[in-house]
This record gives C-alpha cells, sequence and structure tokens, in this order.
C-alpha cells in the first residue's frame, strides 16, 4: 500500500485529487469551510483545479467571499462519486458542522483510504467507515486533551441559555457552522426565543435551510423586526467567536454573553467575567473520541496528519501501543 497517499502541507493527496490543502492538481476536494481545511482554496482556483464539495459547502464558501467560476464548480451528492485513475472518490456523512464530510477512496485494487475530516461523536453521529488506509486529523491528540462532560454538555448549555433568557438577552460566540449545530439544538429543545443574526451568518442560515436544517424564526439584526425584537430583549444573537472582544452590535441592551469552545477540560462552564461565560461545547471528538473511531475503523496503517494535529506524535505512538495498528505521522 505503498505511495497511495501523499500528505503535503495537511492536503491529502489522492491520485488526481488533494483535499483540504493545495497541491496543482485537478481536483481540490474540501471537506468543510474552517479556514483550516480550506488553505490555498484561491490558490487552487487559481490553479484550475475543481473545487469539489458538498453542495451547501459550496455555497457557504461564497458566502465567506470564495469566487468559484462555474466550470471549476463541483458539487458532490452523498449517492454520487468521482473517477480518479485507480478508484472512485465519495463522501460519507459526518457530525462536525453542517456541510462536513468524510472522503471514502474505493480503489480498484480493492484497498480503501478514508479521510475523517473533523467529526465527533463517532459511532453515534459520525459512521465509522472500515478501512485500509485512515488519515485522521489529532485535534485533540494528547491522552489528557478529554472532556468528560462531553455527553452532557448539550443539555448544559441548553439549561444554562434557557435560564439566562429570563433574565435578558443572550449572545452566543463561536466559529462558523458551530453557531449552526447551536442554533439547530435550541430549536430542538423547545427554545423558541427569535435568533438575531448579522448578514453572513444570516445568508448562510438561508442556505442551511435550502439544504434541509430547520432553524426557523431567524432575522438578520439589521431588519425593522429585529429591531422590535431587540426592544421586547427576548431573543438570542449569534456572532462568529472572533467578536467576542470588541462586539459592536447591540450593547446597550446590557447581554449576557456566552463563549463557545472546545479547548476547556476541567468543566463545562467558566466565568469570564460579571455578564460573561465560556462553555466547553466543542465541535471536534477529544481524544478518546479519536481512539474510538480508529478502533473501531481497524485500519492496516494510521496515518495522522500533523498539519492539523495537537500531539500528533502522541496519538501515533499510542494507536501503535494501545492498539496494535501501525501509525505514522506525516
Ligand atoms: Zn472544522
Amino acid at each position: 500500500m505503498e505511495g497511495v497517499v501523499e500528505v503535503k502541507s495537511g492536503g491529502i493527496i489522492l491520485d488526481e485529487a488533494v483535499i483540504d490543502g493545495y497541491h496543482n492538481l485537478k481536483f481540490r476536494v474540501t471537506t468543510h469551510i474552517h479556514s483550516d481545511h480550506t488553505v490555498d482554496l484561491n490558490r487552487s482556483i487559481s490553479y484550475g483545479s475543481r473545487i469539489v464539495g458538498t453542495n451547501l459547502t459550496l455555497k457557504w464558501l461564497k458566502c465567506l467571499g470564495v469566487q468559484i467560476p462555474r466550470s471549476q464548480y463541483v458539487p458532490l451528492s452523498m449517492d454520487e462519486s468521482i473517477r480518479l485513475s485507480n478508484g472512485r472518490l465519495r463522501f460519507e456523512s459526518c457530525l462536525h458542522i453542517p456541510g462536513s464530510v468524510q472522503v471514502v477512496y474505493e480503489r480498484d485494487d480493492g484497498v480503501r483510504v478514508v479521510y475523517t475530516g473533523d467529526f465527533k461523536k463517532p459511532s453515534i453521529k459520525t459512521p465509522v467507515i472500515d478501512s485500509d488506509i485512515l488519515i485522521i486529523d489529532a485535534v485533540y491528540g494528547r491522552p489528557d486533551y478529554v472532556r468528560p462532560f462531553d455527553n452532557d454538555v448539550e443539555h448544559i448549555l441548553n439549561s444554562f441559555i434557557e435560564k439566562l433568557l429570563k433574565m435578558g438577552p443572550v449572545h452566543v460566540y463561536a466559529y462558523y457552522g458551530k453557531i449552526h449545530e447551536v442554533m439547530l439544538m435550541l430549536r430542538e429543545n423547545d427554545i423558541v426565543a427569535p435568533f438575531i443574526l448579522p448578514p453572513t451568518h444570516y445568508t448562510m442560515t438561508r442556505y442551511a435551510e435550502g439544504s434541509g436544517l430547520r432553524i426557523n424564526d431567524y432575522l438578520p439584526l439589521t431588519s425593522s423586526e429585529a429591531e422590535e425584537i431587540i426592544r421586547d430583549k427576548y431573543y438570542i444573537y449569534f456572532n462568529h467567536y472572533s467578536n467576542h472582544f470588541n462586539e459592536q452590535y447591540l450593547n446597550s441592551s446590557n447581554p449576557y454573553r456566552i463563549v463557545l469552545s472546545g479547548w476547556e477540560f476541567n468543566k463545562p462552564i467558566r466565568r469570564l467575567s460579571n455578564r460573561k461565560w465560556l462553555i466547553a461545547f466543542s465541535d471536534h471528538s477529544d481524544f478518546n473520541g479519536l481512539l474510538e473511531y480508529v478502533k473501531y475503523s481497524n485500519p492496516s496503517k494510521l496515518i495522522v496528519n500533523r498539519r492539523r494535529s495537537n500531539g500528533a506524535y502522541e496519538f501515533a505512538k499510542y494507536v501503535e501501543e494501545e492498539l496494535n495498528i501501525k501509525a505514522e505521522v506525516r
């Protein structure tokens, strides 16, 4: 199985396709919109690579300012595949953010290569694919990167927001896509407060609804309806994580603020200031989840993608020792 996969600067090369990195090849596959997976995407576009992603991922990239010429725009649904010189490449679902996928390369010689991309809840919400060669980004690759409260954090976040809403408006700050996971979760848990969104997030939400997600009752920040709701002080406002330091909007309503980050291992809620908390809501599996994926996928060889890992070497060593699976870092 030598030479089947190459990894260059985080990009995974499978014959004429490179996944989540730049290389001068016919296809550039994008598992999802996060910036560490769209590195040098404009360079791929300039080179002339065809940009392959789920319909929602390609639409969201457009919202984020990426312009893909029509001739290079290749949406791929779950039941389609792309022919490469030694096999067929297809997507498999996963739980991370809307639009995100795993990539499976079924080679004609019977070798199956799987790149997990980012995921959480393996076996439960992210299907674990049997593989011969598995490529993983060990985002939480060290044995102490474990969130023991991971299974309860959705409930914790939900009840906390519910409690705060009784006292005033709530602002939630999170990365792209995680915002949509949270909006969906709140609706599933019968939180009916309207969602107020800045323009980019509003457009992304429209596309997400177009692809089948049901978020309901969300308004652009600048609309007159939103203005009225803001006066009533019963709403949840969402914005990108980076804005929590210096929010420009709606400060006069004296909101409660929640910042979401997975880099928190001791307790699920930590107070940052008088009206601001950090909640350890992650869209990634912790160390145990990564290990579980590898164990059940049971590859002959694991490749740990160094560029997007934290603790790649520790993870590879742990897999070799504890699971008896050959692992290398690239
Ligand atoms: Zn991601």
